[in-house]
């Protein structure tokens, strides 16, 4: 056992326990849950924020003096002194804090700003290694620490002075007080509800181009990472894209007011590229697509899904009924159940409701959270990844969220109160987005394009072009663009990948993974040291790719359901 979960399940916070969906979702294998006193042969400890007794803090402090690294999120006041730190006694929310140029701070991290949206405790350092400072985002003033590294007896302690769970969901989700149901739940004075309105005045749009809660948990597993080589044992990570490519696309977009034509171009156009586009149909046009033009589309490798539409303002009762009709007369038509969604206008029916009522009608992967009003594009939710969903008891939902990045009706025309891009700045936009989705955030790029805006007897821009140049642009960034449909398999199957056996002799390390359903691509990050390794006996040479900043090894192998698949890795080339 590389490292364990500690916690006695009295959480500071109802989100404080999606630290451990966190860790799922970066993909760390081989971990397991306890108690305090049951005690660990683990070298290393990840503390979720609880409430621990004085006797349990007393044994994780012991555990740090005997050798052992602890990294905790938000730990109690009285042990500051195993994280080099002391305490003021108050409690600020709501800041910024500044990543560090220390040396535990990964080079391309060092300097970034970012928001946390949770509360802090405010400590003097005290000893401890400051790897981010709380900082004023206009001052830059910088005086209590953030997260602190620390020598203590023959060990060492990583303390995030927040709960880091609670500051991603809050990241993810956006503000409770501003959902649809609530009174402050119109902050736009729109009328209408949308995800966007639960980040306006959360998400500070200086920073709508940095995916914030990715770097949050990148951080943290890279701190994880870095314990890791210090132990016998390495950190296994399977990679969360597929074949360990640095960034992936899903071209996604809405029928609206399309004709069967439009959506023809839309498809050739990325096909010539070879992507493949997924496209949400909603009640109004199913006469636009026969159950045989739908099997041909998906036989094609296109995607389709729903497209909800129930009105602008809706209450959570009319969703839900309006939804479930909507999603059996799909199923009852195509014959299907649509996993990947958006609804018309991004409606949003409470803070977690709407992700509820997808997740009762099937639906696996929401594309939602889409930047509008006072972000236009961007990583709305702070995420290019993606997230799986929580609901307000910290209990996860069988949703992911794969926010859309940006959109032509929001690029090129004022609704956002913005000032709209030419079709060549919108290029040039998605160019630079896809170059930092590739080389920094390792995230997917997510536009929607409507096939409305192949159009041309109308005031609107036509986006061939734009397609055409975004499309050829992935293909030449060796960026592979998967339906929405592909990509809720590959997150979903990936999810459910369990480590049953791992055992090191010499220079050998062997382990046996086991999935539930099977995973086209499924890419193991070798830990530093290893060159070569075999998957089920056969040789599988490990490909070079640039991934968070330096040169990694990646095996990928179609993952098959239900047959425990066996890898060998090895330090020599050949395994
Ligand atoms: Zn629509």
């Amino acid at each position: 056992m590389l490292f364990t979960v500690v916690h006695n399940g009295r959480w500071r916070t109802p989100w404080a326990r999606y630290l451990m969906e966190m860790l799922h979702t970066a993909g760390c294998l081989g971990w397991t849950e306890q108690g305090v006193m049951e005690g660990t042969t683990a070298g290393t400890i990840v503390l979720p924020a609880c409430w621990f007794p004085p006797e349990e803090q007393n044994a994780l402090s012991d555990f740090v003096a005997g050798g052992g690294t602890l990294i905790a999120s938000r730990p109690p006041l009285t042990m500051a002194q195993v994280f080099g730190l002391k305490p003021t006694g108050r409690i600020l929310r709501e800041q910024y804090l500044r990543l560090s140029a220390h040396a535990l701070v990964p080079d391309e991290l060092q300097g970034l700003t970012l928001q946390c949206p949770s509360a802090m405790d405010l400590y003097d350092p005290a000893g401890g290694e400051v790897l981010a400072w709380w900082c004023d985002p206009l001052e830059g003033l910088e005086r209590y620490p953030a997260i602190v590294a620390h020598a203590h007896g023959r060990g060492w302690a990583v303390a995030f002075t927040f709960d880091l769970a609670d500051c991603l969901v809050r990241l993810h989700q956006g503000l409770i007080s501003q959902a649809s149901d609530q009174r402050e739940g119109d902050p736009c004075g729109m009328g209408w509800a949308k995800p966007n309105d639960l980040f306006v005045s959360l998400l500070d749009a200086r920073l709508r181009l940095v995916p914030q809660a990715d770097v949050h948990q990148r951080l943290f597993v890279h701190l994880l990472e870095t314990a890791a080589a210090q132990r016998a044992l390495p950190l296994l990570r399977l990679w969360h894209l597929p074949g360990g490519v640095p960034a992936l696309a899903t071209f996604t977009g809405d029928s609206d007011g399309m004709k069967r034509e439009h959506l023809e171009e839309v498809l050739s156009i990325i096909e010539r590229q070879g992507g493949r586009y997924t496209l949400y149909l909603m009640e109004e046009h199913r006469d636009l697509m026969t159950p045989s033009d739908a099997d041909a589309l998906r036989r094609a490798g296109h995607g389709l899904g729903h497209h909800t539409w129930v009105g602008f303002s809706p209450t959570i009762a009319d969703m839900r009924e309006g939804a479930r009709r909507q999603f059996d007369g799909f199923k009852e038509r195509y014959g299907f159940q649509p996993l990947s969604h958006r609804g018309h206008c991004c409606i949003w029916v409470g803070w977690v409701e709407q992700g509820r009522i997808l997740s009762e009608n099937g639906v696996r992967l929401d594309s939602n959270h889409y930047p509008y009003v006072h972000s236009q594009y961007g990583f709305l939710s702070g995420s290019g990844q993606g997230f799986r969903f929580v609901d307000e008891g910290g209990d996860p939902l069988d949703l992911w969220e794969q926010p859309t990045l940006m959109s032509d009706d929001c690029m090129l025309q004022d609704k956002t109160f913005l000032p709209p891009f030419t079709l060549d700045q919108a290029i040039e936009r998605s160019r630079e987005m896809i170059d930092a989705l590739t080389d920094r955030w390792h995230g997917v790029y997510h536009p929607c394009f409507h096939p409305v805006y192949m159009r041309t007897d109308w005031q609107y821009v036509y986006t061939a072009p734009w397609i055409e140049a975004v499309a050829a642009y992935c293909r030449e960034r060796g960026v592979p663009m998967w339906s929405a449909e592909a990509w809720a398999a590959f997150v979903w199957g990936r999810r459910a990948v369990r480590l049953v056996h791992q055992e090191q002799q010499g220079g050998t390390l062997r382990c046996t993974l086991h999935a539930r359903q099977a995973v086209p691509q499924l890419a193991l990050l070798l830990p530093d040291q290893f060159r070569g390794a075999s998957v089920d006996g056969v040789p599988t040479p490990p490909q070079k790719r640039i991934l968070e900043g330096r040169e990694r090894l990646v095996v990928a192998w179609d993952m098959p359901a239900d047959v425990p698949v066996s890898l060998v890795l090895s330090k020599e080339e050949k395994p």
